[in-house]
């Protein structure tokens, strides 16, 4: 249920609906608009009647909300839902780059890659220092010291750093490190992981599961908002498809799909999308025409001796030139990059 306040509606008036909600054992989630500020409801098991809502002062409307996901739709919030990542934007009219490499692997890597890639046109520095390889034998990140070295780089450079965190265990320390926090594809439905990121005010930037349909996706990102953490991005990183010549099929319809039924971010990582580096820019472009709202790429300045997914890693003289393609597709829609 929506209750979509008067724009005339007093602060008072407000405060009374959500005391009304929180007395029905409910919970209320105000959501101020650029004309009206509306209310979700949620924690309901079964249909609300609208009456005893529309009937309260400062109400216009109660609305049932048709689909499954609800904070997160459209439907309750009709404008762009834009992160603030300490002054950078993450969403909005501006298009977000993210980039970085996929693992911190030593002191000079990260900030030789952080001083490139913001000479580029990046805002935000990704790097993973808890890596979820499908090998156990593989290497598994540096852990805190890749924290503290993302850290440095930011020092350094002013980038926001993007880093995953894999448990729950982790997520304390990583949140003294990363300005947004990462979730990687094999943790979408970790639902403790969520539910504790729900309590959290730091931004998200939620990966797609390899196998997860944009519904299921969206009802993960529900768990996070449901609980109280609004900041959302959604990360299209590509499916598992029959196709095998690609390393992941980047879903492109994914990129309008979720820009209709939902107000929150859409990233695209053309990397684990497609996985081969000759085609990461092609794929960039598309995620940009589609009307993506930022890029998260792999960059790393020695490609062929990294750690992690050099097969996919743009070195930083290619990533400037997907940033100058980027440029033009973006001013085409009225997008410049977040600057
Ligand atoms: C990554 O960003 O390096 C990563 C592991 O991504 P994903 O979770 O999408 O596989
Ligand atoms: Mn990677």
């Amino acid at each position: 249920m929506l209750i979509v306040m008067k724009p005339s509606a007093t602060q008072a008036e407000i405060d009374a609906v959500v005391e009304r909600i929180r007395s029905l054992g409910l919970t209320p989630h105000p959501i101020p608009g650029a004309q009206r500020v509306a209310i979700g409801i949620t924690g309901n098991k079964s249909g609300l009647d609208p009456d005893p809502f529309t009937i309260l002062p400062g109400v216009a409307d109660a609305i049932r909300v048709s689909q499954p996901f609800k904070l997160v739709s459209r439907e309750v919030k009709p404008e762009d839902t834009v992160i603030d990542v300490g002054g950078v934007p993450l969403g909005g009219p501006a298009i977000a780059l993210m980039a970085g490499p996929c693992s911190v692997e030593s002191r000079e890597q990260i900030l030789e890659t952080a001083h490139a890639v913001k000479a580029a046109g990046a805002r935000f520095l990704r790097g993973g220092a808890y890596k979820p390889r499908t090998s156990p034998y593989e290497f598994q990140g540096l852990a805190e010291e890749g924290l503290r070295l993302l850290a440095l780089a930011r020092e350094q450079t002013g980038l926001k750093v993007v880093t995953e965190v894999m448990d729950v265990e982790t997520l304390p320390m990583v949140c003294d490190y990363a300005d947004v926090l990462q979730i990687g594809a094999r943790n979408m439905q970790n639902f403790s992981l969520l539910k504790q990121l729900g309590t959290l005010r730091k931004p998200v930037l939620l990966k797609r599961g390899p196998s997860a349909t944009i519904k299921e996706w969206l009802m993960a990102a529900e768990y996070v908002l449901s609980r109280g953490n609004y900041q959302v991005a959604l990360c299209e990183r590509g499916i598992r498809t029959f196709e095998t010549m690609t390393r992941n099929t980047l879903d492109i319809n994914a990129v309008p799909v979720l820009k209709a039924l939902t107000h929150l971010p859409v990233v695209v990582d053309p990397s684990h999308g497609i996985g081969l580096r000759a085609h990461v820019a092609a794929v960039a472009r598309a995620g940009v025409a589609a009307g993506a709202d930022g890029l998260i790429v792999e960059v790393h300045p020695h490609p062929e001796k990294a750690l992690s997914d050099g097969h996919q890693s743009l070195t930083p003289a290619e990533f400037e030139g997907l940033v100058a393609q980027v440029r033009v597709i973006g001013s085409a829609l009225g997008r410049p990059l977040s600057s």
